[in-house]
C-alpha cells in the first residue's frame, strides 16, 4: 500500500507535470485556498482538483458546519461545492495545467475516499467536543446529552458559544421558585429578594431558563435565541402580565386606548433594538410605566363594559327559550329585549376593536380576555419595576414594537460592567436565516472558539 504522503506526491508529480498558476488576476483568489499542507506552492490548484487533503480553512467550515447543525454528508457537499465553484472559476487555467494527464478519474477517486476519511474524523472530533461540554454543566440544563446535541446549533446560529453560556446556569430558588437562571441574574435577584420583601413578597416567578427560540421582532420572518434559552431572562407574573406581539391586537389597543403600544422608550428608537442605551433611573422607563398603567387601565374598565353588555345579551337569549308555547306577546317581547341588547352590545365604546382582541389566538393562548377584563394587562408593581431597572434588567414594558409586560432580562448592552457576561460570548452574531448558504460562500471565513482549533 501506498502512504498518504508518496501518493500525495506521485499525484502532484502526474497532474502538475505541466506548468504552474501564473501571477495572473486569480492569484490571489488561489491562495486563499492553499493550506500550510501543501507542499509546493506551484501547485495550487492541486487540493481543488484532487482533493486529497482539506485545507485548514476548509476543516474550520466544516466544524462550523457541524456546530451548525449539518452531518457528515452536509459538510461534504458544501466542501464539494466550494471546490466545484473554484474548479469554474479557474476552468481555463486548470485545463493548462492538466494538459497531458490522460485519466484523472481514479485520482479523483482516491481523492472522495480521504476527503469522507476526514470529514468522519471530524465528526469524531465535534461529538467528543459536545461531550466534554454537556460533562462540564454544574445544572444540566437539558433532559440529557442529546437534547443538548440537538438545541446546540441554535445556540450557535444566534452568535452563542454553547458551552460558555450552560456552564454559568444555576439552579436556586426566588420568590420560593425552584429555577434556573444565570448566576449573574441569579445573584442581583437574590439581593432585591433579601432587601426588598415588601415589594417582591407577593410576585410569582413564571418561565426562568427556557431552551427556546421566537421570531426576530426586528425580522418576523427569522428566529432568534430567546434570552430565555441564555438563563438571562426572567417572567413575574404571567397571568396577569401578558406578552402582545400580533400587530392587529397591538393596532386594537392603541384604538381603545388612545396609546401606542409600539412606541419606542430610548434613545436607540431608530434602530429598532429592543436592548438600547439605559440609564439607571431613566424617565424613559417611568414613562414606559405610566403608558403602561393607562393601557392597563382603560383596557380594563372598557372591557367590563364590553362584558356586562354581553352576559345582558346572553341573559335576554336565555329568556326566549323560557317562554311557554302559546304566549306569543311574550315571545315577541322576549325578541325584542335580544335585539335591544345585541344593540347595546355593538355600541359599546370600543366594539369592533374589542372584537379583534376577543378573537386573537394570542390573547386566547394567554387565558383570553376576560382575564384582561378583571384584572388588566399590569400587575408588576413600578417599584418593581423601578428595582429591576436599577439593577440591570430591561423590562419587556419597554419594547419597540411589541409589549411583553412579564418579561425582565439582563441588560447586554456593555453598559454596566456586571451585566456583560452574556454579551462576551457572543462569538458572531450570525442571524442568517439560511446559514449554509453563507457556509458554502467563498467569503466565509467562520470564527471559531479557540479550543476547536488548538488540537
Ligand atoms: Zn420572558
Amino acid at each position: 500500500m501506498v502512504s498518504f504522503h508518496g501518493l500525495q506526491q506521485a499525484l502532484y508529480q502526474l497532474i502538475f507535470s505541466a506548468t504552474g498558476p501564473t501571477g495572473d488576476s486569480g492569484q490571489a483568489k488561489v491562495s486563499e485556498f492553499v493550506a500550510s499542507a501543501q507542499p509546493d506552492p506551484s501547485a495550487h490548484e492541486l487540493c481543488v482538483v484532487a482533493p486529497q487533503a482539506m485545507t485548514e480553512k476548509e476543516k474550520k467550515i466544516v466544524i462550523k458546519a457541524f456546530d451548525l447543525g449539518a452531518d457528515e454528508a452536509k459538510a461534504k457537499s458544501i466542501i464539494g461545492g466550494r471546490r466545484e465553484d473554484f474548479v469554474k472559476t479557474f476552468a481555463s487555467r486548470l485545463e493548462c495545467t492538466l494538459r497531458g494527464v490522460t485519466n484523472v478519474s481514479p485520482l479523483r477517486d482516491i481523492a472522495e475516499e480521504w476527503l469522507e476519511e476526514e470529514i468522519a474524523t471530524l465528526a469524531r472530533k465535534h461529538v467528543q467536543i459536545v461531550r466534554r461540554e454537556w460533562a462540564s454543566f454544574p445544572e444540566k440544563p437539558f433532559a440529557d446529552e442529546e437534547a443538548y446535541r440537538q438545541f446546540r446549533p441554535a445556540y450557535i446560529k444566534a452568535g452563542y458559544a454553547p458551552g460558555p453560556v450552560l456552564k454559568e446556569i444555576v439552579a436556586c430558588k426566588l420568590l420560593n421558585t425552584d429555577v434556573k437562571v444565570q448566576r449573574v441574574l441569579r445573584d442581583k435577584l437574590q439581593r432585591i429578594e433579601a432587601d426588598q420583601q415588601d415589594a417582591v413578597a407577593h410576585l410569582k416567578i413564571g418561565c426562568h431558563f427556557d431552551p427556546r427560540s421566537q421570531y426576530d421582532p426586528d425580522h418576523p420572518d427569522r428566529k432568534i435565541l430567546s434570552n430565555h434559552a441564555l438563563g438571562g431572562a426572567i417572567d413575574i407574573d404571567p397571568d396577569d402580565n401578558p406578552v402582545i406581539t400580533d400587530t392587529k391586537v397591538l393596532d386594537a389597543i392603541q384604538q381603545l386606548t388612545g396609546v401606542d403600544p409600539r412606541k419606542a422608550y430610548h434613545p436607540a428608537a431608530g434602530s429598532g433594538s429592543d436592548i438600547g442605551e439605559f440609564r439607571l433611573n431613566d424617565p424613559e422607563v417611568a414613562l414606559a410605566y405610566k403608558d403602561a398603567e393607562t393601557i392597563s387601565a382603560t383596557l380594563k374598565q372598557k372591557l367590563e363594559r364590553f362584558f356586562s353588555s354581553q352576559d345582558d345579551l346572553v341573559k335576554a337569549e336565555t329568556k326566549v327559550g323560557e317562554v311557554p308555547p302559546g304566549h306569543d306577546e311574550e315571545a315577541q317581547q322576549a325578541a325584542e329585549n335580544v335585539r335591544l341588547a345585541q344593540h347595546r352590545l355593538e355600541a359599546v365604546d370600543g366594539f369592533d376593536a374589542i372584537r379583534v382582541l376577543s378573537d386573537s389566538k394570542e390573547v386566547q393562548g394567554q387565558g383570553g380576555l376576560k382575564g384582561w377584563a378583571e384584572h388588566g394587562v399590569l400587575n408588576v408593581p413600578a417599584e418593581v419595576v423601578g428595582l429591576m431597572h436599577t439593577a440591570g434588567f430591561i423590562w419587556g414594558g419597554q419594547y419597540f414594537l411589541r409589549k411583553d409586560y412579564m418579561h425582565f432580562e439582563l441588560r447586554t448592552d456593555g453598559s454596566d460592567t456586571d451585566v456583560t457576561n452574556l454579551a462576551k460570548v457572543d462569538v458572531d452574531r450570525q442571524r442568517s436565516a439560511d446559514v449554509f448558504a453563507d457556509l458554502s460562500a467563498p467569503s466565509f471565513d467562520p470564527v471559531l472558539p479557540a479550543d476547536y482549533l488548538g488540537q
